[in-house]
């Protein structure tokens, strides 16, 4: 008897499409994936705004067209990571951002955020939910590696004066430690499945312990060694672990697009009081 084993479809919402080549999207569809979120990343640093948005227009123009040759929906996330601001003239950057986000047809803002929570990261963080929340367009916002619980808790604080609400916030690249400071937020929490963060099985075990919660399932997939297949992998160690279906559907597939499509509603209260906090 042949049995034919039904694949889960997912949705990632964190590729660095512009360091990966362009035989792995096919793939990446035969393996389930139904879209992507094209970020825009660091890239070892930018020296002028003008070396910044020729990278947001590469991804527009060049990477998002790979993409959509292997039938896969695509959503493009664009901003200054905080290890990507530009080195000079940051406010000629801010000021041009609003304009780059419609130019280049951006849906996501992305990834922004903090990693080692200086003053000039914490303004272009703060200038860049403003502008998401002016545009109505959810947010993916890293957390660094070190100094992860820090960072985190400088970011809700951020987030909590910003007028963008909670629930348009993909807050990146969580593991078990920061749990605690995240798990009664608004915010989406992503577990990105990648070798310099959660493996298929920390994640699974993640899921299995917690259920669907608001996690999202990410790769991060870029430059550094990444898990093309890390969906794949832990929605295999999630059904091994017992996860249901219905669970595993929702942290692979579901929730990013609650995630992305929340933009059609009104995300910016005029009273603050009644706004959900990350806090
Ligand atoms: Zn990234």
């Amino acid at each position: 008897m042949i049995l034919f084993m039904e694949t889960i479809p997912f949705i990632d919402p964190h590729v660095h499409a512009d360091n990966r080549s362009s035989e792995e999207f096919p793939r990446l569809k035969t393996a389930g994936c139904k879209g992507i979120v094209i970020v825009a990343g660091a890239g070892g640093g930018y020296r002028s705004p003008d070396s910044l948005l020729d990278h947001f227009r590469r991804l527009s123009q060049v990477d998002r067209r790979r993409v959509e040759r292997a039938h896969l929906s695509v959503w493009l996330a664009l901003g200054a990571h905080p290890s990507g601001i530009p080195e000079k003239n940051v406010d000629t950057f801010l000021e041009f951002f609003p304009q780059a986000l419609k130019e280049y047809g951006a849906s996501v803002v992305g990834e922004i955020g903090l990693e080692h929570c200086t003053s000039e990261e914490e303004r272009v963080l703060a200038y860049e939910l403003q502008v998401a929340a002016s545009y109505n367009m959810p947010v993916i916002i890293h957390t660094p590696q070190k100094n992860k619980a820090q960072a985190i808790e400088r970011t809700l604080d951020i987030l909590l004066e910003s007028p963008l609400a909670s629930e348009y916030v993909l807050l990146d690249h969580l593991n078990r430690d920061v749990l605690p400071q995240v798990l009664s937020s608004r915010c989406w929490l992503g577990l990105s499945v990648h070798p310099a963060k959660l493996s298929p099985d920390d994640a699974a075990a993640i899921v299995a312990e917690h259920g669907p919660d608001r996690f999202v399932l990410s790769s991060d997939t870029g430059a550094h060694p990444s898990y093309l297949f890390a969906f794949p992998s832990t929605i295999s160690a999630m059904e091994e672990k017992g996860v249901e279906k219905n669970v595993i559907y929702k942290v692979v597939y579901e929730h990013a697009l609650s995630w992305l499509f929340h933009s059609s509603e009104k995300i910016i209260l005029e009273n603050k009081g009644n706004r959900h906090s990350c806090a």
